[in-house]
């Protein structure tokens, strides 16, 4: 079948490398694709989020499966336009429609979702324009730290969280004010939970899933896992705390009751869910749900399918995951983001990247890279992601270290400490 596949980060890069190896990928084409994708399929300049270009491309190509990275275009309602379409209808898309995406979508539609069908996350309560004297008086006699976070999708920044009330009260008044735009018209107040995070993965057709392995990523630009928020530095699965007893309840107390809940709401769910988790004591609470998979997690999470990855998508979309088993490595996989010096602030692009060639030990998955005159040029702030699959997890973290250390272009940064926290 020809694929086409929406994205260009590090995740899309790990798909279409695995893409690449399935017996049923006849051709695959990934739009836009970065520097690494185009050895694994065809490039093709497309805006996912322009759909008219999309269907124009999936017609012309003879698509028969697609294959959604970002969330955006799910958030969009990608999926809506190819069902509605009479020429689309019939290419399954991996990735939910807009009312599954929503998850993502909405924090206060999933915190509201959570409540409902019993699913342990932070307490919380919402807050608009119209009710912020409530949201400020609420917060008068709220614990501290304050979590507040934007209802809709703000590229990953619209989540604060405040030590004292009246910096908690400032932000909610800017926040409602329009800091966010759109996305902080509604403002979610959250209980602070302390705890370790880890991210869960299953793909569903909307009544079965298999889960995925889970991984843990470092979102801190620095040593220690300190300084600002990023995209995310680094990830490892498996994830030591994550045991057996611990993924029951998991299982139990979060994933089925989530699948169960889509059906309540009939809501018809096919492709990732992204869990967000946090570890409290023994405990799991969601964080977040994310529509789509999570990047770095997915440069270490697609390395261990052992199974055909176009077999999995086909049996989701053919609503056949029941009796699906996927076959999962035992080996640990590490992965190391190299970013652009002066991420996650501002950074120069078009840097000659080089040592690709001369890594020993690791695939290299590209993220923020280009094509330019036959060099890989950066092209965006995270850069490449370095994964190790080896048999523990200490060889695989020193490996992608190691061969981190062997690419090299001016201003290159990453953590030299991704996952030496969990040994
Ligand atoms: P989110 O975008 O919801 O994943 O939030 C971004 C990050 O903020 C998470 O990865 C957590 O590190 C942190 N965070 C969000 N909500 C909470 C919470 N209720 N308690 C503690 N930390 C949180």
């Amino acid at each position: 079948m020809n694929i086409l596949l929406l994205g260009s980060g590090g995740r899309e890069c790990a798909f279409a490398w695995k893409i690449s190896q399935s017996a049923h990928c006849s051709k695959l084409f990934i739009a836009p694709g970065n520097a690494g994708t185009g050895a694994y399929g065809k490039n093709v300049t497309l805006n996912p989020n322009d759909f008219e270009a999309v269907k124009t491309f999936a017609l012309n190509e003879n698509i028969s499966l697609l294959v959604v990275g970002p969330e955006e275009p799910l958030v969009n309602g990608i999926h809506d336009f190819f069902t509605n379409d009479e020429q689309l209808a019939h290419i399954p898309v991996i990735g939910p429609k807009k009312e599954g995406a929503i998850l993502e979508g909405s924090k206060d539609f999933s915190k509201q979702f959570m409540e409902r069908h019993g699913i342990p996350t932070a307490a919380s309560k919402s807050f608009t324009n119209e009710t912020l004297a409530d949201g400020l008086a609420y917060l008068q006699n709220h614990a501290t730290p304050i979590v507040l976070k934007a209802d809709g999708l703000a590229a990953g920044k619209g989540v604060l969280i405040l030590d004292n009330v009246a910096e908690a009260q400032e932000e909610l008044k800017l926040m409602l004010g329009g800091k966010f735009g759109n996305a902080g018209s509604t403002v979610v107040i959250e209980e602070f939970l302390t705890g370790i995070e880890l991210s869960v993965f299953v793909l569903t057709d909307g009544r079965n899933y298999v889960i995925l392995p889970e991984a843990k990523d470092y979102k801190r630009i620095g040593q220690g896992d300190t300084g600002l928020n990023t995209g995310g530095m680094g990830s490892v699965s498996p994830v030591p705390f994550a045991d057996e007893a611990f993924m029951t309840q998991v299982k139990e107390e979060i994933i089925q009751p989530t699948i169960d809940g889509l059906l309540k709401d009939n809501i018809d769910y096919t492709g990732f869910i992204f869990f967000g988790l946090i570890k409290v004591g023994n405990k799991p609470y969601v964080i977040e749900y994310n529509c789509r998979m999570g990047d770095p997690e997915t440069e270490s999470v697609i390395p261990r399918i052992e199974s055909d990855l176009v077999e999995l998508f086909i049996a989701c979309a053919d609503k056949k995951l029941a009796d699906y088993q996927l076959n999962i490595s035992e080996k640990s996989a590490a992965t190391i983001m190299i970013v652009a010096g002066g991420y996650p602030g501002e950074y120069e692009k078009g840097k000659t990247i080089s040592g690709i060639e001369n890594l020993r030990d690791s695939l290299a998955f590209h993220a923020g890279t280009t094509l330019e005159g036959g060099n890989v040029k950066t092209n965006g702030g995270r850069v490449i992601a370095i994964t190790s699959l080896q048999d523990d997890q200490f060889n695989a973290l020193q490996r992608a270290t190691a061969d981190a250390g062997r690419i090299y272009f001016d201003g290159k940064y990453f953590r030299e400490d991704i996952g030496f926290d969990l040994m």
